[in-house]
């Protein structure tokens, strides 16, 4: 039974491993995806964690696996379907039916962002399509971008970009925002913020680079001349199977503040998958330290 089992191998999953090691605590991190280093290997190029920037998320997700590796952290290849309870343990089941036994868990399975699923979209990420203003927003200095959402998100991505950006579109299939009324009065009041209601993209366009959205709007087709996409429809935490053993949000966020401590007895939740402010690497290498220094207190209080 190992003290503590880790899933995910993102930036909050391998901030927890190298911690775990250091503490002395058998732990093992769990990953579905091969080699997988998270959401952060999609990222073109990471300008904003502390030190180590002007590199891609490839690369900074290889060094964040490299240090755990290098400590001699054991992983696990296997996606993680079901967590059973047990007198205090818990047993991991994984798609081939394996079992793990743990006394706690650090779940740190992210959120993913929700996709268009147009075309196009897939082809230029990193090439103008982009998932988070405050990660590309700064790329986009006096051109002209669209972000594409009528929610909070998407109308504070909009405020931000058009403080960097000449011009912001703010692209929604409906007649008006779904955001808050405050909001929506500060982006009335943007000069350089301009809604396109009722307008559906339906392709990414470009060269090398992403240089238009083809939309339908009120019914017509209109090329939209852009240099980035920005999209906010939300993100979906990957949850799923705390369902019914972790108190979760009305957005499925598992319900957790810094110290990672959940509705659960031995349940730690670290990085994006968990309530907070700031979905950002930063914020999930943070996590991950904190929650290890729960599951210590944890387990030294459960020994009585
Ligand atoms: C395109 C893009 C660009 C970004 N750019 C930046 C940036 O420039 N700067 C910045 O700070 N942040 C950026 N971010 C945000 C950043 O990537 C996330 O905040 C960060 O990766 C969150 O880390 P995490 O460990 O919580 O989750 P993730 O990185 O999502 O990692 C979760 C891991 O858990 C695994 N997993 C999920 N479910 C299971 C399961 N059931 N069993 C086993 N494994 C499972 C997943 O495969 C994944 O590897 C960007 C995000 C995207 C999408």
């Amino acid at each position: 039974m190992y003290d503590t089992l880790i899933i995910g191998s993102g930036p909050a999953g391998l901030s927890a491993a190298v911690y775990a090691k250091r503490a002395q605590l058998s732990a093992v991190v769990v990953e579905k995806d091969y080699m997988g280093t998270g959401q952060i290997a999609e990222s073109e190029r990471v300008d904003n964690y502390l030190g180590l920037y002007g590199e891609s998320g490839f690369d900074l997700g290889e060094k964040f696996r490299q240090h755990a590796v290098s400590l001699g952290v054991e992983f696990y290849e296997g996606e993680a379907v079901k967590i059973v309870p047990s007198e205090n343990a818990y047993n991991i089941v994984f798609s081939d039916n394996k079992v793990l036994e743990t006394r706690t868990i650090i779940y740190a399975a992210g959120a993913n962002p929700r996709k268009l699923e147009i075309k196009g979209e897939a082809d230029f990420l990193g090439k103008g399509v982009s998932y988070c203003a405050v990660c590309d927003g700064s790329f986009y200095k006096n051109k002209i971008v669209a972000v594409i959402g009528g929610g909070d998100t998407a109308l504070q991505d909009a405020v931000l970009l058009s403080k960097i950006a000449k011009t912001v579109y703010i692209i929604h299939r409906r007649g008006e925002f779904r955001a808050n009324k405050a909001l929506q009065k500060t982006v009335r009041n943007i000069e350089n913020i301009k809604p396109v209601y009722s307008a559906i993209p339906v392709e990414i366009v470009g060269g090398k680079n992403v240089n238009s959205i083809r939309i339908m709007h009120n019914d017509c087709e209109e090329l939209l001349a852009v240099d980035g996409a920005f999209v906010a429809i939300g993100t979906t935490p990957n949850s799923r199977i705390l369902k019914g053993i972790v108190e979760l949000d009305g957005n499925n966020y598992v319900l957790a503040g810094e110290d990672g401590t959940t509705s659960a007895r031995g349940i730690f939740a670290a990085g994006d998958v968990r309530t907070k402010q700031l979905r950002q690497v930063v914020t999930a290498v943070s996590d991950g330290a904190n929650c290890v220094q729960s599951v210590e207190k944890y387990i030294a209080k459960t020994n009585g």
